[in-house]
């Protein structure tokens, strides 16, 4: 054990100091409360010290088979035996083809063209460049139709394109001068409804806000963004049945592009492979990454249907080419993860085993349920937001230096369980591949470490 311990505190001095790490508060960072993480195998993480833990957030919602997965592990060693990096600029290599190929045998019906890129964030700019420029060029001509609308409590990146259409003020307001303007639409948070109103009497009052918003800005609006089923980075809220469905229907009624932004929720995290196949829907373009690789290596995907790729076809000097691509865009060792990830979808079957898991979760929250600071409970799927609060009745928040979905966390990582807080939900959002037993161990760490911090 000292010789870890050595380990840690060599790791300190060498370098880990001089990270500036991602959405981190770095004054109140202390290198020594950091975990070093060493390796990984299924739904567990082992630290430089030999302590082992669930992995309870998927590193980061994207890691779906879990870590060390046989079949990802030999694609890539594989690939890097073969090339390990090549362009789409001129030229092409056979990962990149296979998995555009199997990637448009899966998602929704009508999605016909993939375009690469290397996170969430560059997925989504790709989409809003789209969907703006297919708008000015297309047959006819829409060029009036220039802004975009998205909702209050979105997340769909830190680039400055996907933070203008986010709404978190949290992240994004500080950015406010640097943004282009869009038009919000409240989301449907319906445990703390902006309309004052209660989920299923209230006959959705948010969408009727919608839709007077897209009835007023039809002739100016290129595309609606929208997180499908569950708005993931504000803190897991789950949109109540039927509502993206009548989001695709407006849509379509008022001539404004769908973008579905799946980075978080696509790759069978909400049950089923896409979020947008749980309500029948496609949209026109749709933005996927974290669980495209398996979490292995940076890849994204945004992917449109024929009528958006064939608003960018010209001669040469119409210049309708979609003028955007990364060093990166279709890295052959990233594609080749995507494919073996791909595989293992089919071959194991993973999406037709999830319904027991997904139960058996469900029954692991029921006893955190009761507890008197938990405000409420929302789970689509294998997504679980916790949300803590100072007053079960009025719904009163805790003073955010409390600190309080912090404190949890770090109660959790002392039994054995990494999860991390969106204020103070606590979210859960484990790898696909996590068993019933591990499932069990996850429910009951999670309600101790509640416990710990805001009692019974
Ligand atoms: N869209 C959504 C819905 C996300 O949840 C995220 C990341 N959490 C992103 C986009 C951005 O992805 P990335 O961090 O890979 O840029």
């Amino acid at each position: 054990m000292n010789g870890q311990v050595e380990k840690k505190r060599q790791l300190i001095d060498d370098g880990l100091r001089s990270i500036w790490f991602p959405f981190t508060q770095m004054q109140e960072f202390s290198p020594e409360d950091v975990l070093v993480i060493a390796e990984g195998k299924g739904a567990l993480l082992r630290d430089v010290d030999g302590r082992d833990y669930i992995d309870g957030v998927s590193s980061l919602w994207t890691n779906v088979h879990g870590h060390r997965k046989e079949q990802i592990d030999r694609a890539i060693k594989e690939q890097v035996d073969r090339v390990a990096h090549s362009t789409l600029l001129g030229l092409a290599h056979e990962p990149a083809i296979e998995c555009a190929k199997k990637l448009l045998e899966i998602v929704p019906k009508g999605l016909t063209r993939v375009f690469y890129s290397e996170s969430g964030s560059t997925a989504v700019e790709i989409a809003l460049k789209m969907a703006f420029q297919y708008q000015k060029q297309a047959a006819g001509g829409n060029p009036g139709k220039t802004r975009f609308i998205s909702f209050t409590n979105a997340y769909h990146g830190d680039t400055l394109g996907a933070v203008s259409v986010g709404g978190i003020d949290l992240f994004h307001a500080v950015y406010g001068e640097l943004l282009f303007p869009t038009i919000k639409a409240e989301s449907p948070y319906c445990y703390r409804c902006p309309f004052g109103a209660s989920y299923p009497v209230c006959k959705f009052d948010c969408l009727r806000q919608l839709e007077y918003l897209l009835a007023t800005h039809a002739s100016e609006l290129a595309a609606l963004i929208i997180e499908p089923l569950v708005q993931g980075a504000a803190g897991i809220l789950v949109q109540p049945p039927g509502y993206l469905k009548r989001i695709r229907e407006l849509c379509t009624q008022y001539g404004v592009l769908m973008i579905a932004d799946e980075v978080a929720v696509g790759f069978g995290k909400t049950g089923k492979m896409f979020a947008c196949e749980q309500e029948g829907v496609t949209p026109d373009i749709m933005a996927l990454g974290k669980g495209l690789s398996g979490g292995y290596l940076p890849l994204a995907a945004t992917v449109a249907t024929e009528e958006i790729y064939n608003g960018f076809l010209g001669r040469f000097d119409e210049f309708k080419t979609f003028f955007h691509g990364h060093t990166y865009t279709g890295n052959p060792l990233a594609c080749a993860a995507a494919v073996a990830n791909l595989n293992i979808f089919a071959e194991e079957r993973v999406v037709e085993g999830l319904a027991g898991k997904i139960k058996r979760l469900t029954q692991g929250l029921q006893p955190i349920a009761k507890l008197g600071h938990v405000g409420e409970i929302r789970q689509r799927g294998f997504m679980v937001g916790i949300e803590l609060v100072a007053d079960k009745g009025t719904k009163e928040l805790y003073p955010p230096g409390a600190r309080i979905g912090n404190r949890v966390i770090l109660e959790a990582r002392k039994r054995g369980l990494i999860i991390r807080p969106l204020g103070d939900v606590i979210v859960l959002m484990p790898p696909l591949c996590i068993t019933n037993e591990e499932i069990d161990r996850l429910c009951e760490i999670t309600l101790e470490s509640i416990q710990a911090v805001v009692g019974d």
